[in-house]
């Protein structure tokens, strides 16, 4: 395995990137298209390598490799049709002055250099995703991937300067310290995918330098299984989404909710769907626990639970690294399992209603998802309206993410900011509000100019009437297409006087409002 990269390569590469900025090539439209299709080849020619690399660092089956990888290879695609649009410039509508007599425009800029920072459970498409926002930003970018993932990370590193101009991006590797330090250079963004402790120690460090940091990271996602749920789809989705990536997924269910009613019916359908997918504990097509690390904190954490095990996640082998799904039941929130977020095929089971498992959720930070199994708006609304979380699926788990232009990101510890298709690249751009004015606008504006006078202002310091009455109620508010009392009555008023007017011939040529 290489080692990592030392100090003085960190300092130059990043040097390499400031001059490579300063240049602007990376903001040319064609510039940006061409490497983000060098990306395109980068994945897409070593598609098996980066499969190998995934078997070796987490036994990823080639299914789940493939089925990620072409997530990425359209994600890529879809910058490459959409960047020129997203690059356009907006024109917002600025009122009279600025948009009708001057010219406002939003032009979308590059942040500049930017830092992107891997996690290793999906350590392709959360380093490379990123990537390509950056490049359709038109950003320079210092990317390094998680050194837990040693294989995706070297190959990275390895494949990157072959295909991609290494004087716009650089791919360095890393752990903790190594980070640190690279923390410690100013950079125009940064964008950190890991967990909640760290991105704590990343966003101190960001903050030296006021450097906007975008955070994603993970947290105890509840599913919630209502009793009108469709229990056995609900017990077969929730146990595939602890068996893929064996639970080591930001999104993945971290313990469910199960309603009294529907519980032990629940309890009788997961177990059976694990049992299927882990052809009873004899597959091999199962990723493992990443390292013995891990493998021990959730051991040890099992060992720990009060709760009462009903499937035991034994594989067929005495690998600790191979935890098929284990089934917890009766856990209370004080459970070691819930002590921290599982990231683990682990599935502990609490027993209560929705409105129970709301106050639950809402008394811990908010989660980066929220998986609701019910066939009742109302209880859907409920669980949406008292909780608060990155993203919901319902009656489903982790698909959302999936959802094409729609933003994927977390709230409160479970992150900052978003990206996906056009968020993404709004992540990696600055909104530069460009004003330009007419010089006869002092025609009409004279009266700014010191020594001010206000008779000489007029009109132009008049706040006009708001459109609403004084002592207005809460009673007399309307969202929505509804009519107010007071907007019923107006109109009508007004229709009634355009008529009156209108009739009696003295209907004037309609003034503007400026
Ligand atoms: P991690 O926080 O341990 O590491 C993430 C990155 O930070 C790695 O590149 C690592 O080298 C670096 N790092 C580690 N310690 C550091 C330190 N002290 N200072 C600076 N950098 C440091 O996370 P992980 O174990 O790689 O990934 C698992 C976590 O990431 C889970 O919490 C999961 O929920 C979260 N995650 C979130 C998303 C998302 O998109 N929201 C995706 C995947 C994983």
């Amino acid at each position: 395995m290489a080692s990592y990269t030392s100090k003085s390569e960190v300092d130059t590469a990043i040097s390499t990137l400031r001059t490579t900025f300063a240049s602007n090539r990376t903001k040319d439209l064609r510039y940006r298209k061409w490497q983000l299709k060098q990306l395109y080849w980068l994945v897409a020619d070593n598609t098996d390598a980066f499969i190998a690399a995934l078997k070796a660092d987490l036994n990823r089956p080639e299914f789940e490799s493939r089925f990620t990888t072409k997530g990425l290879l359209e994600e890529i695609e879809y910058h490459i049709d959409s960047v020129e649009s997203w690059a356009k410039d907006e024109v917002p509508n600025a009122g009279i002055i600025f948009s009708k007599l001057g010219k406002t425009t939003i032009r979308q800029e590059p942040r500049g250099v930017a830092f992107i920072i891997g996690a290793w459970n999906f350590p392709d498409s959360l380093t490379l995703h990123p990537l390509a926002s950056a490049i359709a930003a038109g950003c320079c970018a210092l990317v390094k991937p998680s050194e837990i993932a040693a294989h995706s990370a070297e190959l990275m590193c390895r494949l990157a300067p072959k295909y991609l101009d290494s004087e716009a991006y650089a791919f360095v590797s890393g752990g903790a310290a190594e980070t640190q330090y690279m923390l410690t250079h100013k950079f125009d963004h940064v964008f950190f995918t890991g967990s909640t402790p760290v991105a704590k120690h990343v966003a101190a460090a960001t903050a030296k330098h006021l450097t906007p940091t975008v955070l994603e990271l993970g947290g105890q996602g509840p599913a919630i299984v209502t009793k009108t749920a469709n229990v056995d789809l609900a017990a077969k989705r929730i146990g595939a989404a602890k068996f893929m990536n064996a639970g080591q997924i930001c999104l993945s269910v971290n313990h469910t909710f199960v309603h009294p009613d529907v519980h032990a019916k629940f309890l009788e359908r997961i177990k059976y769907w694990n049992d299927t997918f882990s052809s009873n504990g004899q597959t091999d097509e199962m990723c493992t626990i990443v390292n013995e690390r891990n493998a021990a904190r959730l051991s040890g954490m099992l060992e720990k639970t009060n709760g009462t095990v009903v499937s035991s996640g034994k594989s067929k082998d005495d690998n600790p690294k191979k935890l098929f799904p284990t089934i917890v039941s009766n856990v209370k929130m004080n459970d070691s399992l819930l002590s921290e977020e599982l990231f683990g095929p682990i599935l502990p089971i609490i027993e209560a209603d929705h409105i129970t498992a709301c106050k639950t959720v809402s008394s811990m930070p908010h989660p980066l998802a929220i998986y609701i199994f019910s066939t009742d708006q109302s209880e859907i609304d409920y669980i949406l309206d008292h909780t608060l979380s990155g993203g919901v699926t319902i009656n489903d788990t982790l698909l959302h993410a999936g959802a094409k232009e729609a933003p994927f990101g977390g709230v409160g510890d479970s992150g900052s900011g978003s990206y996906h298709g056009r968020y993404g690249f709004d992540t990696f751009t600055h909104k530069r509000t460009i004003v330009r004015l007419p010089d006869f606008l002092d025609i009409v504006m004279s009266f700014r100019y010191p020594p001010y006078n206000l008779a000489k202002a007029g009109l132009a310091l008049k706040v006009g009437k708001p459109k609403f009455k004084r002592g207005e109620k809460l009673e007399d508010q309307r969202v929505g297409k509804g009519w107010s009392r007071l907007g019923l009555l107006s109109a009508v008023v007004g229709v009634v006087g355009v008529g009156l007017a209108a009739w009696s011939g003295k209907l004037g040529p309609l003034v503007g409002d400026w």
